[in-house]
């Protein structure tokens, strides 16, 4: 089954936000077995929104935004005059919305009303979140969803759509992948030149991000799926931090609970990012034993001891200087495992050894210290985000050692 999004909102088309509903819808929908066919990204206007229903071709077409109560927020009003459909008050959600307001001791405002209305007929999506409710209606040939805007009421609502559009997926189709890190894109794609065509039942899809990069696996028969997933698995193990619909983070902190152990991170380049991003993850305070963003040399000497003559010697991005961090930072504060990360983040301060997106990390653990070095590419932000995923992978594979 194919499927259409119309995301809409005025503040999507003036470089205000970015369509995230869509990226997000699209990948759950396919998850299903269910592909998106078109998106259109519409201002909040009725004859857009018309002119949109009238090119659709798909049976089923999901909308996004203009559910609030305020006059520019028109989505269901415009899809009910298209098909002539009217709207009649719905007790429940009426009083769902009275009582959101009531909890958060707030008045509820005449306008919030007509977000009670629906057409008969329609399953209506609760919306615990916010006041703009979603629904699912079945009108002539298609099925529409409309969902609210803000991305948080969106998705909170997506299991239950995910529970009413299930039937609608190619139900005979299995998906499976994984996540890696380590090495980039194109050198990935040269190791498997020989992999596609072993596996030429098997639909193969590769999306790079900062440093990461996912495979998906779709396949109609499911042994052939598992068969191209091992094989994959045996080639690729080194660099596979986790399956398709994970992350990184999230198993770097599940694979820390698991063997109970605790990490400490000292940060230069990266100023903080690696423990935000692990912090990130629920749970992460059980894992997480203490941070330092150790800027300049004086704080790495004040904090950890590192030496002046060291750091003047071999400079603050050197495997010297990693080392020493790693390994004090363990000795201070008893870690099960210590990382540090050091680098040229840029524009400036590069040099012909040490260019741009030099980063050396240091990994103490079980009394052993490890140094790695890696050179990336991209401007500041992108070398301090790739050498965090770096950062994580280190840790991951220090938790979780390839096999052999
Ligand atoms: P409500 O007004 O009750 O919050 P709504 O359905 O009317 O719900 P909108 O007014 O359309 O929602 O959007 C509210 C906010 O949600 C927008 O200002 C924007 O920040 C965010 N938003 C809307 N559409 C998208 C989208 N496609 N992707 C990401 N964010 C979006
Ligand atoms: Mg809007």
């Amino acid at each position: 089954m194919e499927a259409t999004i119309v995301s809409v909102g005025n503040e999507l088309l003036s470089g205000q936000t970015l369509n995230s509903n869509l990226t997000y819808i699209a990948e759950r929908l396919q998850s299903l077995g269910i592909f998106v066919r078109e998106a259109y990204t519409i201002k909040d206007d009725e004859s857009l929104i018309h002119k949109a229903l009238s090119n659709v071709e798909t049976p089923l077409v999901l909308f996004t935004g203009g559910l609030g109560p305020t006059r520019d927020d028109m989505t269901k009003e415009s899809i009910c005059r298209y098909y002539d459909l009217p709207l009649v008050k719905h007790e429940p959600t009426l009083e769902k919305i009275e009582k959101y307001f009531a909890r958060s001791g707030r008045t509820m405002r005449k306008t919030n009303i007509k977000q009670a209305f629906f057409p008969d007929g329609a399953d209506i999506l609760v919306n615990n979140v916010g006041t703009a409710p979603g629904m699912i209606l079945s009108i002539e040939d298609k099925t529409i969803v409309t969902l609210p805007g803000p991305p948080k009421e969106m998705m909170s609502m997506f299991e239950e759509v995910e529970k009413h559009l299930k039937p609608f997926g190619d139900a005979d189709f299995y998906r499976d992948g994984f996540r890696l890190v380590g090495r980039g894109e194109s050198e990935l794609e040269a190791d498997l030149e020989d992999f596609y065509p072993a596996h030429p039942e098997v639909e193969i899809a590769s999306y790079a991000n900062l440093g990461e990069i996912k495979y998906l696996f779709i396949a109609k028969d499911e042994s052939k799926l598992e068969a191209a997933l091992a094989d994959f698995k045996r080639r690729m193990k080194k660099y596979i931090v986790g399956s398709f619909d994970e992350t990184l983070e999230g198993n770097v902190v599940g694979a820390l609970k698991a063997q109970g152990k605790v990490v400490s991170f000292a940060e230069s380049c990266t100023g903080g990012m690696l423990t935000s991003r692990l912090v990130d993850v629920p749970g992460a305070s059980s894992v997480m034993k203490e941070s330092y963003i150790l800027y300049s040399n004086e704080a790495k000497n004040r904090q950890l001891g590192v030496s002046p003559k060291l750091l003047e010697e071999y400079g603050a991005v050197s495997d010297q200087a990693v080392y020493e961090m790693a390994y004090r930072l363990g000795k201070k504060t008893s870690a099960d495992l210590s990382i540090s990360v050091s680098g040229i983040a840029g524009p400036k301060g590069g040099s012909e050894d040490k260019p741009v997106g030099t980063v050396y990390f240091g990994v103490h653990a079980g009394g052993v210290t490890k140094t790695f070095h890696r050179v990336f590419s991209g401007d500041r932000s992108m070398i301090r985000q790739r050498a965090v995923v770096h950062a994580l992978y280190l840790l991951y594979k220090a938790l979780v050692p390839d096999e052999d």
